[in-house]
């Protein structure tokens, strides 16, 4: 027996676990520093663990009352109704509820390059086709309305991520809203906000006023420290927002991962903390990194060093893991995760002594 045709579709490769690496170089997994996959470098919120711990009594029951309370407690964050907060299993658990609440098949669907590379996996699982628009080295990946606009044609989801991942570049709410009137009325843009705590820039979710065809992703993946447990949403206009209870999986966020999001929502000491280490940590390496890096709004900084995969298989074996970038099209650059105020200056010590030899 075989599953349907999938040989046009990528697989997914994540970047190695901490273990992993460590097994293969012989050493213990706390010797090592991971800064390749943009995690949380303080880990999680300690409110975040104090409930999951509370809540691991319960879990023989549904997470319906949890799944009430984040929505709840998310809605009166961004000033919205509960319905307009579509809780996922991560923020890409919400790139496939827009995917079955807007796509028909054969459905085109506008995604940047290069690109979070779920956008187009998750667009095609969803039965829809995918067309790009580039971000340009040349203009240091700056986003444009004119550069999106240019290969637009009626797509049914356009996709924005700002700040960008692995670039780093951000789109203005002008901009954004330049998009969102520029495209048919069936267009949706989806503003993918995973490094939204980051940046200083506004969130799209103030545009909703004006307009219903555009939506935010975000996460708690990555300033929260809950990347392990697989919480996100989307925040949607009040005029489709009711779609979410046809298409949502049933129950498909766990109770823990809804209390420890509900905890970690009102720890506003970890999440100030996580973005003020994160924005030295990006002015550290744009200082000391002996390679050129591109400004960037989030957890992370693109740099260029000639041959990444060489580069970052050399920093692996001296312990310090980062994200070689051949899989996002740049095969010449590294994407280094900011670390704390001990891990950075290492890792940048180490990064530069393979770029040295
Ligand atoms: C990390 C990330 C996400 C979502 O990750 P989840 O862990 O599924 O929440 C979405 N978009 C971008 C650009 C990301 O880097």
């Amino acid at each position: 027996m075989q599953s349907r045709d999938l040989s046009a579709h990528t697989p997914y490769r994540a970047g190695e676990g901490i273990e992993e690496v460590a097994r293969e170089l012989g050493v213990d997994p706390d010797s090592l520093i991971k800064l390749s996959s943009n995690e949380n470098p303080l880990g999680p919120s300690p409110a975040a663990v104090e409930a999951v711990h509370e809540a691991v009594e319960e879990i023989h029951t549904y997470p319906k009352t949890a799944h009430t309370d984040l929505m709840a407690a998310v809605a009166a964050e961004w000033n919205l109704e509960p319905r307009q907060v579509w809780l996922s299993p991560g923020g890409d658990g919400f790139l496939d509820y827009l995917g079955r609440a807007m796509l028909d098949p054969g459905d085109r669907v506008l995604v940047p390059d290069p690109a979070f590379a779920y956008y187009q996996m998750s667009a095609r699982y969803h039965g829809g086709e995918v067309d790009r628009y580039s971000l340009d080295r040349e203009t240091n990946f700056t986003q444009t309305p004119e550069t999106l606009l240019s290969e637009y044609d009626g797509h049914r989801i356009v996709y924005v991520t700002s700040p960008h991942n692995p670039t780093g570049s951000e789109m203005s709410l002008a901009d954004i809203e330049r998009v969102a009137a520029a495209t048919d009325d069936e267009t949706v843009v989806l503003v993918d906000e995973a490094y939204g705590d980051f940046t200083a820039t506004p969130s799209a979710r103030q545009l909703f006023d004006e307009r219903d065809d555009i939506c935010v992703l975000r996460t708690f993946s990555k300033s929260h420290g809950l990347a392990g447990l697989r919480v996100g949403y989307g925040l949607v206009p009040d005029t489709w927002a009711d779609a979410y209870d046809r298409i949502n999986t049933p129950f498909a966020v766990n109770k823990l991962a809804c209390r420890a999001g509900l905890a970690a929502l009102e720890d506003h000491e970890h999440l100030d903390r996580t973005v003020e280490t994160a924005r030295w940590a990006r002015e550290y390496m744009h200082e000391h990194l002996d390679a050129p890096t591109w400004e960037s709004g989030g957890n992370f900084v693109l740099a260029a060093v000639g041959d990444g995969e060489a580069v970052a298989a050399a920093t692996q074996r001296k312990g310090v893991i980062i994200r070689d970038c051949s899989s996002f099209g740049l095969s010449d650059c590294v994407r280094v995760t900011c670390g704390t105020r001990e891990t950075t200056p290492l890792a940048v010590e180490r990064i530069n002594e393979v770029l040295a030899g």
